[in-house]
C-alpha cells in the first residue's frame, strides 16, 4: 500500500464513493456556490470534497478517522478555504463556526450508525443553518419523507417535519460506493422551516408525547398517553382519543403538548 492509501473501516461506517456519475448528482442538488459556509461531515477520502471546494465555497470538515487525515490534507490543505477538524461529529459544537443565522449548509455521505443521533445533533442548532444534504439508508430517508397514516410515520419524521421541510431526492444503489453496502442508499435535502408551521410552547414536550405515543404504536393514544393526559384532556386538544398514533399528523401532536404544557404552567 502507497502512503496515502487508506482500508475502509466498518467501525466508522467507511463506504467511501467512488461512482462519479452519483457523486456529480449529488453536487448538482446541493449546488453550492462561492463564498457560501458549507460542512461537511465525514469527507472520507474527499469524494464530494473536491466538487464542493471547486463552487468556491468556504468548507470546513469533521472527520473521526485520524489516519484520514493526513489524506485528506495531502489533498486539501493548501487551499485557504479548507479547514479540517478532526473529532467526533456527534459532539461538534457548531457555534464555534461562528456561521451568521441560516448560512450554514451541511453535507455528508453519513455513516448510518450515527445518522438519526447527528440529524438531533444538527437540529438542536437548526437556528445556524440553511439546508442539509445527506447520504443515507433509503429506508431512514423514506421514514424523514413519511406522511402521517402510514407505518413510516414517527418519531423521526414528526420530530424532523417539527423543524424542516424534508425533500427525498433521489436513490442511490450499494455499487456506488467502496465497499458496498448491505442497504439501498438515498439522498435526502433538509430545509429548517425560516418560521416553524406548527410552534409548540415547549418543544421538550412535544419530544415527550411523541416518544410516549410511538412507544406502543398498535394501541390507541387513550391508552399509550394514559401517564400524560387523561382521556378528558385529550379530547379538549381537539384530538380523537380512539386513534392510533400514526394516525396523527404533526399539528394535533403539537396541540397535545401544548395542552401538557398548560397542564404544568400555574394557573
Ligand atoms: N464522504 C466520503 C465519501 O462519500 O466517500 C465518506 C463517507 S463514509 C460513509 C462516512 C465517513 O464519516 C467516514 O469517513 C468516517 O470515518 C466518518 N465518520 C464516522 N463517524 C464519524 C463521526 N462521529 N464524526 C465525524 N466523522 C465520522
Amino acid at each position: 500500500m502507497s502512503e496515502y492509501q487508506h482500508r475502509a473501516r466498518k467501525r466508522f461506517g467507511q463506504n467511501f464513493l467512488h461512482d462519479a456519475g452519483v457523486i456529480h448528482r449529488i453536487l448538482r442538488a446541493i449546488h453550492a456556490r462561492e463564498g457560501e459556509r458549507m460542512l461537511e461531515i465525514g469527507p472520507g477520502q474527499g469524494a464530494l470534497t473536491e466538487g464542493l471546494l471547486s463552487s468556491g465555497a468556504e468548507l470546513d470538515v469533521i472527520e473521526l478517522d485520524r489516519d484520514l487525515v493526513p489524506i485528506l490534507n495531502h489533498k486539501f490543505a493548501g487551499q485557504t478555504r479548507f479547514r479540517l477538524h478532526q473529532g467526533d461529529a456527534l459532539k461538534f459544537d457548531f457555534n464555534s463556526l461562528q456561521p451568521a443565522p441560516h448560512s450554514l449548509r451541511v453535507v455528508g455521505n453519513l455513516p448510518y450508525n450515527i445518522s438519526t443521533p447527528l440529524i438531533f445533533h444538527l437540529l438542536n442548532n437548526a437556528g445556524l443553518i440553511r439546508d442539509m444534504h445527506f447520504m443515507l439508508q433509503k429506508e431512514v430517508v423514506e421514514r424523514l419523507a413519511a406522511e402521517p397514516g402510514g407505518g413510516d410515520w414517527g418519531r423521526l419524521s414528526i420530530m424532523v417535519q417539527y423543524h424542516c421541510s424534508v425533500e427525498h431526492l433521489f436513490n442511490v444503489g450499494p455499487g456506488a460506493f467502496n465497499p458496498p453496502p448491505k442497504v439501498d442508499s438515498a439522498i435526502v435535502r433538509l430545509t429548517p422551516h425560516a418560521v416553524l408551521p406548527h410552534p409548540a410552547k415547549d418543544h421538550r414536550l412535544l419530544e415527550t408525547v411523541v416518544r410516549e405515543a410511538f412507544n406502543q404504536r398498535r394501541k390507541t393514544l387513550r391508552n399509550t398517553l394514559k401517564a400524560l393526559l387523561t382521556a378528558e384532556q385529550i379530547t379538549a386538544a381537539d384530538v380523537d382519543g380512539s386513534l392510533r398514533p400514526e394516525q396523527l399528523d404533526l399539528a394535533a401532536f403539537v396541540r397535545l403538548a401544548d395542552q401538557l404544557a398548560d397542564l404544568q404552567t400555574p394557573a
